[in-house]
């Protein structure tokens, strides 16, 4: 199953939580108010960079 909306910010999110519905999968938030903001989500306060981002910049 393919991941909706790519270009979301919330992929390189620690905050993002994805719900598997029986023919599609949902990104949840769990640091906002709003568990399903507008998608694609292109710039957000609330952003975490996930672990492997923090990684990769450290190389
Ligand atoms: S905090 Fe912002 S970037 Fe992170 S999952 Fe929630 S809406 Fe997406």
């Amino acid at each position: 199953m393919s991941e909706p909306f790519p270009d979301s910010l919330c992929h390189r999110c620690a905050s993002l939580r994805r719900v598997n519905g029986a023919n599609s999968t949902f990104l949840m938030c769990t640091a906002l108010e709003v568990k399903y903001p507008r998608q694609p989500v292109v710039k957000c306060q609330a952003f975490v960079p996930v672990r492997n981002d923090l990684l990769k910049r450290e190389g």
